[in-house]
């Protein structure tokens, strides 16, 4: 990459500066022409418009949008050749909220189609790579989110986060990414995956930096009666990197098995780091932790199955050439439209919603459900914070899971329970494994996202790590 200016900080946007901020806009513009063919990491580009003097929180912020979230008059695509042609009628609150606070939509970020996938391969349009390891999955789904802010191509971007989407590819690549409270920030135009689970949140190099963004997105929403009434905390005004007297819980669960073993080094090092910092670490008792793999993967694609039953070749869409009737439309514009793994999740959804085992799948999933949200309730009556790997190891190689799907789901074991409980979690970067960074996964109560941000924030204040860039892609603090 050709520039080494000052452009990752989102703290270092200068508002009263809109010349330093203009400059910053036009690096991450060549930036993100300059990587896309090595990385892949956006699947449009916006055309420069004249930038909006803005004075709010995130005045002259280049900003990247998964390109989940509906963006108004620009193609959005959910990453399928389905909605490749797509073009949204009106923004997502999530983009729109950002927008008036000043931030600047610089492109749309690549992502597993749909939102369902570990390794962003799902995607129509093309796999991203790793900017630590070009041959390596950033993670996914939201791939094209982490790639970008690794690779300094923009200081923030959003994701979505429905089974560890945000998380996974935060540890993956190196960045902070959180997912908030399910309810904290309104789903309003963004394409539906598991809509009992679907999160927004966002990605940066640290928390501190995910903070002003959080509070831009997160509340309630005229538009999405869903959001929670819960008031906002002051999320960047708790950030005082004071964790002294926190308890934080080691889930036993989480560390016993399957942890590879440079990942569980530079873990235990993160650990004994917040040690330091003054916070008391526990073991806890998280029993039904190993249900939660099977119970997603039973929940999210019965949801989905019924969510994309809207894309039929009708109403908009990708729709077949020459239909002979209207089954014969709706088969295969969904079978042309649809990529493998969409149809996968579509049929098991389908399938465990089905009359004859309904009770003995989706039933079943559901009261589990409950169990693992138990979990968390037990466990956060004795401890402030959790704290677990997000990922069995680091950025596995492009190619080498996609064609196994229970082994591409093993990967989300450290992030689906809080998902399905629906508590807020963060991974932040704590370390390499080789040349590979390895994410922390920090988990707080419902709601309590400000002190998740504060102890993120604590232990970057202590660590370097969320300061490192992949080589090839540097540009000074
Ligand atoms: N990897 C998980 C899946 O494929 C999670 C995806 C997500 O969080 N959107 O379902």
């Amino acid at each position: 990459m050709s520039s080494t200016d000052a452009i990752t900080n989102i703290a270092a946007t200068n508002a009263n500066d809109p010349e330093a901020a203009g400059t910053r806009i036009e690096i991450c513009r060549t930036r993100i022409k300059q990587s896309q063919p090595a990385l892949n990491a956006l699947i449009s580009i916006d055309a420069p418009t004249s930038e909006r003097a803005a004075n709010g929180a995130l005045a002259g912020v280049p900003i990247v949008h998964k390109d989940l979230f509906c963006t108004r008059g620009q193609t959005t695509t959910a990453g399928s050749k389905m909605l490749a042609n797509f073009t949204a009628p009106y923004d997502a609150t999530v983009v729109s909220r950002l927008e008036a606070a000043g931030a600047v939509t610089l492109g749309k970020a690549n992502m597993d189609e749909f939102a369902m996938g570990s390794s962003n391969e799902t995607s129509y349009f093309g796999a991203v790579a790793n900017p630590w390891d070009q041959s390596r999955v950033p993670g996914g789904s939201s791939g094209g989110s982490a790639a970008a802010v690794a690779a300094g191509l923009a200081p923030a971007a959003t994701g979505t986060d429905t089974g560890g989407s945000i998380r996974q590819p935060a540890a993956l690549c190196g960045v902070t990414g959180i997912k908030p409270t399910y309810g904290r920030v309104s789903r309003f135009g963004m394409i539906a995956f598991a809509s009992s689970l679907d999160q927004a949140g966002c990605f940066a190099r640290s928390a501190a930096d995910c903070a002003p963004l959080l509070q831009t997105m997160a509340g309630t929403d005229a538009n999405d009666s869903t959001v929670a009434d819960e008031p906002v905390a002051d999320y960047a005004g708790s950030l005082n990197g004071d964790i002294a007297g926190l308890t934080i819980g080691l889930p036993r669960q989480y560390f016993a098995a399957g942890v590879e073993t440079e990942t569980a080094t530079a873990l235990n090092a993160a650990i004994r780091e917040l040690e330091a910092l003054g916070a008391h670490v526990v073991d806890v008792d998280m029993p039904y932790t190993d249900l939660a793999l099977s119970t997603y993967y039973i929940i999210a694609p019965a949801e989905a199955s019924s969510n994309l039953a809207r894309y039929d070749g009708v109403r908009y869409g990708h729709r077949c050439a020459d239909p002979a009737d209207l089954t014969d439309l709706y088969e295969r514009s969904r079978a042309e439209g649809f990529g493998p793994e969409v149809q996968r999740r579509i049929l098991t959804g389908t399938y465990v919603l089905s009359a004859g085992y309904y009770d003995a799948y989706y039933r079943k999933a559901q009261r589990t459900r409950r169990l693992i949200a138990d979990d968390f309730s037990r466990a956060f009556e004795s401890v402030d914070l959790l704290a677990t790997p997000a990922t069995p190891g680091p950025a596995f190689e492009l190619g080498s899971q996609i064609d196994d799907p229970t082994t591409m789901y093993a990967n989300d074991v450290f992030t689906l329970p809080a998902s399905l409980a629906g508590v807020p979690a963060m991974s932040v970067p704590a370390g390499f494994s080789g040349h590979l960074p390895v994410g922390l996964q920090m988990i707080a109560p419902w709601f309590a996202e400000a002190r998740l941000l504060n102890a993120g924030h604590a232990y970057q204040q202590a660590t370097d790590w969320h300061t490192r860039q992949p080589p090839g892609f540097e540009w000074s603090q």
